[in-house]
């Protein structure tokens, strides 16, 4: 019998998990089934459906929106970036725990560093937006060796009390929390992560040209939808480095496949089928 994974969401039937986790399996002959699953909108759906999954025999769940707040409150046992990003992506049942961890973070690391060739030590990195996915991508991004993040967000109540919460966890990483309207003050970066949702609904957050250094790698964090209005704001500011979030897609889920099954898959045949060109 095959070991049973699956993603649960709500929705789920856009989701790309069971594509990227079935091209995995075949490349490294992992014998697994992966399926999706729909936690559904009402109040309890996510825990009936993971309990249900469980009782069936699954080993491990990809977590996605709206449910990765809940999947950590279930667990048992919670990684650090897991803790610290306030919400879990992948679930391993295992010895009848529940072990929460959050790969989003790790997943664009190396998507910036291996896939896109761009070593982040040493880099003055900007994450605009301070909801979960810039809270998740602080910590591995000051791990990688940043010099400084900045996180600037259109609420700035919200991006200073994220900076103040992680500052202590970052090992000494300079973290700073503000405006949009202020980054005129922040100087340039040579990294710009775009973690807003802006591009969901066809507008760019507010980010002066300054704030691209030359050479600067311009990172939408939203995939499949070709040049954002993000990406061409940057490519007006002078940027030639452009990337979407497609490979931070891929990269968490082969982090969550290896931690489920002991090796670690090639990603290029994932990246490849799922890469949309950016124009
Ligand atoms: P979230 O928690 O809902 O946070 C949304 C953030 O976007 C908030 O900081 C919000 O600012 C800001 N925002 C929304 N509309 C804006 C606009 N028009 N202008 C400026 N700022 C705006 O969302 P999330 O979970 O962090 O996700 C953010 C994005 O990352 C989404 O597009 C998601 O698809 C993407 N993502 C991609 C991956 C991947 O694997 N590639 C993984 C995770 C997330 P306020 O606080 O002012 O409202």
């Amino acid at each position: 019998m095959p070991d049973r994974y699956a993603v649960i969401g709500h929705p789920i039937a856009h989701s790309k998990s069971p594509l990227i986790h079935g091209l995995f399996a075949q490349a490294t002959g992992q014998d697994i089934v992966y399926e999706a699953i729909d936690g559904g909108a009402a109040p309890g759906g996510f825990q009936r459906a993971l309990a249900d999954f469980r009782a069936a025999g699954g080993r491990g769940l990809n977590v996605t929106l709206p449910f990765k707040l809940a999947a950590l409150a279930v667990a048992d046992l919670a990684s650090e970036d897991a803790r610290l990003a306030g919400a879990a992506n992948a679930l391993r049942f295992e010895d009848g725990r529940i072990e929460a961890r959050n790969f989003d973070g790790i997943g664009l690391v190396r998507d910036i560093e291996v896939n896109l060739g761009l070593p982040l030590a040493g880099r003055r990195v900007l994450l605009l937006g301070a909801g979960g996915a810039t809270r998740g991508a602080v910590r591995p991004i000051a791990r990688a060796g940043a010099a400084r993040i900045v996180i600037a967000n259109r609420t700035a109540d919200k991006a200073e009390a994220l900076a103040a919460e992680l500052a202590p966890h970052l090992g000494g990483v300079p973290l700073v929390g503000c405006g949009l309207a202020a980054l005129g003050t922040q100087g340039a970066f040579d990294v710009v992560i775009n973690a807003t949702s802006a591009s969901l609904d066809g507008q760019a957050p507010a980010v002066p040209a300054g704030a691209f250094a030359p050479g600067a790698l311009a990172y939408d964090m939203v995939y499949g939808k070709g040049l954002t209005p993000f990406l061409r704001l940057a490519r007006q500011a002078g940027c030639a480095r452009l990337a979407d979030g497609v490979g931070m897609l891929v990269e968490q889920a082969a982090e969550a496949f290896a931690a489920w099954r002991g090796v670690r898959p090639d990603t290029r045949e994932a990246l490849a089928r799922l890469t949309v060109p950016l124009a």
